[in-house]
């Protein structure tokens, strides 16, 4: 009988070579995350949502474009964020490791990826997903609409922003499981913690 060898499981994401991303629902901290584990590993981290409240602040045609969407809890459209994605990485060397924070988030915005990555020579390494239940996200949300004055975080938007998680942002984790590229990293918990368990998954 021949051995089966079955795609291989992501024996290191670190390894990899290639670009990570990091998904997970709104208030999972993926952003906080996201930011100390590009820093120990002196990767790029390219937060969408950043980018875009960055272009508001400065009042460019982009922040125009889309501050109506960020202030409803919507998405911009799939072609706005990948042209913009596109623009970023056109300035970052392939040999640099990009961490994608709140991209993709469509489907359609995993293959643009995929395209853009082969023309410009990159490939993505792996999927790290930060995951909790809704309850405590929605706890959470509450609790930095509060401390922050987010126009993103009443209860209407934030019940909005999960939903529309829901559905076009989970079939996102299901196009990268298939291709074994998933690490799922549980993110109830302080967080140092969270970020220790994304350390160890990233090895
Ligand atoms: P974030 O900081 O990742 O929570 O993003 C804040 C907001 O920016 C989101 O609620 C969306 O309105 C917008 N946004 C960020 N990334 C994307 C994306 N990949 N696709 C569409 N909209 C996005």
């Amino acid at each position: 009988m021949t051995e089966t060898v079955s795609a291989p499981e992501t024996s290191s994401l670190r390894d990899s070579g290639g670009d990570l991303i990091i998904i997970g629902p709104p208030g999972a901290g993926k952003g906080t995350q996201a930011k100390s584990l590009a820093h120990e590993n002196g990767w790029v981290q390219l937060s969408t949502g950043e980018v875009f409240r960055d272009h508001i602040r400065r009042q460019t045609d982009l922040g125009r474009r889309v501050k109506g969407y960020l202030e409803r809890g919507e998405y911009v459209p799939d072609d706005v964020t990948v042209r913009m994605v596109r623009a970023k990485l056109e300035d970052i060397s392939p040999s640099t490791r990009v961490l994608f924070d709140g991209f993709p988030r469509t489907v359609a915005q995993a293959k643009a990826l995929d395209q853009l990555s082969g023309e410009m020579g990159r490939h993505i390494g792996g999927v790290l997903l930060i995951d909790a239940p809704r309850e405590e996200l929605v706890a959470r949300l509450n609790g930095r609409a509060t401390a922050e004055h987010r126009a993103d975080d009443t209860p209407e938007i934030i019940a909005n922003r999960l939903d529309v998680y829901e559905e076009q942002t989970r079939p996102v984790i299901s196009y990268y499981e298939d291709r074994g590229l998933v690490k799922r990293v549980n993110g109830v918990g302080s967080v140092p913690d969270v970020t220790a368990r994304l350390r160890e998954a990233a090895e």
